[in-house]
């Protein structure tokens, strides 16, 4: 079963999914992992009868480094067999596309030790698989997200990205849409091209810059350490990158999520795609949220947070280690 449903006063969407119930969880409490190996994972290769049939595959099976298959659990699905029909509310068939893309062979390898060249193969595998979700007319917005480690929310130890697409706009592309065509309005330009001009020329927040891409610190992180990659060029959608492009971005994300483990052992984060839902205008970015704590009752009440680290502290913190590691990323 999968629903969607609208609460009237915040515009929100929420998914229900009781199937998702039923999935595997590799985590007993926070982060402790079961010993879960590579015998009973079923993201490792050789295991490939543990998932459905792959519609990506890099090699044979048992032989590829990475994989994408459809969500045994799926938020969304295909089926149009039960939904709300309160006439009150507003609600619709939990409609969309759920893959999982196992991004390495290796059961305990961490996204932030892949060398950037596998990194940039990962990213052209998910702009695939975006580009065929997006051609579906019925798909509204395509979100590609990452989560590491069970203080973001993932349930299975081997790394895996997620791609969901959604026959409906989520509240938060809405309000950056509708936000971002008020200030082009007023300001003549894209908000976010404005941002990475702004922050580029400052160099209060900015981390690193590349000939194509900018990374800083958000002017209002949410979270503490939050990063954010986007383009200097106004690109709309992530299927929208050149193979050079992502091969650049692969080396930004890299050198951003190397620094980022270091925040602490076993740190949790996840990495969220915040692309342009179809008929808006909108420029692609990338968050990396690091959970060093998790949201408690004022977030959840207000939606806003409150967070103890200045981006303009958190951006000197990453520049004084880039500048000491003095590493060339490979
Ligand atoms: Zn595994
Ligand atoms: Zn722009």
């Amino acid at each position: 079963m999968s629903e969607l449903r609208q609460d009237i006063l915040t515009g929100e969407w929420v998914i229900f999914a009781g199937n998702r119930k039923s999935r595997p969880y590799d985590f007993i409490k926070h982060s402790i992992p079961k010993t879960s190996d590579k015998t009973d994972c079923q993201f490792c290769p050789g295991n490939e009868a543990m998932t459905p049939n792959a519609v990506y595959q890099n090699a044979a099976d048992g032989e590829w480094t990475i994989r994408v298959f459809p969500n045994k659990y799926p938020a969304v699905n295909n089926d149009k067999s039960e939904c709300c029909d309160e006439d009150f509310y507003t609600s619709a068939y939990g409609n969309g596309i759920h893959e999982v893309v196992v991004d390495t062979a290796e059961h305990s390898e961490a996204i932030h030790d892949f060398s950037v060249k596998h990194i940039a193969e990962v990213l052209k595998t998910i702009r695939l698989r975006y580009n065929e979700m997006m051609k579906n007319p019925d798909i509204k917005y395509v979100e590609a997200f990452k989560n590491c480690g069970p203080e973001s929310g993932a349930s299975l130890m081997h790394s895996h990205w997620q791609i969901i697409a959604v026959t409906v706009v989520p509240r938060e592309q809405k309000v950056i849409c509708e936000r971002n065509n008020e200030y082009k309005l007023k300001n003549g330009k894209c908000a976010v091209c404005a941002i990475t001009e702004y922050e580029l020329d400052k160099k209060i927040r900015i981390i690193d810059e590349s000939d194509n891409f900018a990374a800083y610190t958000p002017f209002a992180s949410r979270m503490s350490y939050e990063i954010d990659i986007a383009a200097k060029k106004h690109i709309k959608h992530y299927g929208d990158f050149s193979d050079e492009m992502l091969d650049e971005l692969a080396c930004m994300l890299k050198t951003m999520l190397k620094m980022v483990s270091g925040l602490r052992e076993n740190i949790c984060y996840n990495i969220c795609f915040e692309d342009t839902p179809k008929d808006c205008d909108g420029h692609w970015f990338m968050r990396i949220l690091p959970r060093m704590g998790n949201p408690a009752g004022f977030e959840y009440g207000t939606n806003s947070y409150i967070n103890p680290v200045l981006p303009e502290t958190a951006a000197e913190y990453y520049r004084n280690i880039l500048v000491k590691k003095n590493e060339v990323v490979k």
